[in-house]
């Protein structure tokens, strides 16, 4: 894990989404969980050691951020938005096979010292958050404040958590810094709306869904990345290709590499971005 600041924690370098952890004075409150095992077990240990784990923030339902609820599952409250539970422990259809045997197949590639602690189907415990809002949520733990606010666009249902006390705001995958985006359940226009309120938050730091911590600046980065994505599907659309002559032809795999561990996914990104961005356009002209 890397350390941001005197009581954040995060783990940039590993498959999935980057799990957090802040001390507080009454314990640990997570951000999202690890997709593999044995990390998710070493993050539970260490915040652990400084006291109870307080509560566990879901920031979207996509499976590399709430894989490990099941490990929280009777100790401590899951927040979340309340659109999270649409989506729930669901997996994209084309995938072709449920979500549990989805993740066996990940932890029996990835991480197969964690295999022995992955549960039977019928015992693994879905855990979604017993807490939701919809706009905004307040709440203490120790001396830390945790603004949650709902941050939509990668999602219908992504949610940020801001934390002035460290400077620091969690913003899952509203932000992939140095790697692929996901747009495959994004909606442009709140997007940019949301790394525009973003940018009025006062932080020294971003932690992003994927790829290392950031500072403010790099919302710029995100934002350019999106319009680079619009603007090629809609240069292929005003040269009347179809949606599928635009897959064909447009992509940004070599601009950067698929977060760690998923660089098999790069064909999947790459085509459901542009079906994305196309369906957006087209809704717009
Ligand atoms: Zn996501």
């Amino acid at each position: 894990m890397e350390q941001i600041t005197k009581n954040v924690f995060t783990e940039t370098k590993i498959r999935g989404c980057n799990p957090s952890i802040v001390l507080t004075r009454e314990g640990a409150v997570f951000i999202d969980t690890a997709q593999l095992i044995t990390p998710l077990l070493e993050m539970r240990n260490f915040a652990l050691q400084h006291g109870p784990i307080k509560a566990l923030i879901n920031t979207e339902s996509h499976i590399d951020h709430i894989f490990g609820n099941h490990w929280f599952a009777g100790e401590c409250p899951v927040i979340g938005h309340e659109k999270l539970i649409d989506t729930f422990w669901k997996i994209p259809a084309s995938f072709n096979m449920t979500t549990y045997e989805y993740m066996l197949d990940v932890i029996q590639r990835q991480d197969p010292e964690g295999l022995p602690f992955m549960p039977k189907e019928e015992d693994y415990i879905i855990n979604p958050p017993s807490i939701t809002f919809s706009d905004r949520m307040t709440f203490k733990s120790g001396d830390h404040t945790f603004k949650l606010y709902y941050t939509p666009g990668h999602s219908d249902a992504n949610i940020s958590v801001y934390v002035p006390e460290e400077r620091v705001v969690f913003v899952g995958d509203t932000v992939f810094s140095d790697c692929q985006i996901w747009l495959h359940s994004c909606d442009p226009d709140a997007l940019l709306n949301t790394l525009h309120f973003l940018s009025t938050l006062d932080v020294d730091y971003i932690v992003p869904g994927h790829g290392p911590v950031v500072k403010k600046e790099y919302l710029k980065q995100q934002a350019a990345f999106l319009y680079e994505w619009l603007s090629a599907v809609a240069y292929g659309m005003s040269k009347g290709w179809s949606k599928e002559e635009c897959v064909a032809r447009i992509s940004f795999a070599d601009r950067c590499p698929v977060d760690i561990g998923q660089e098999d996914a790069m064909d999947y990104i790459q085509t459901a971005n542009v079906r994305v961005v196309y369906d957006y356009l087209l809704a717009k002209v």
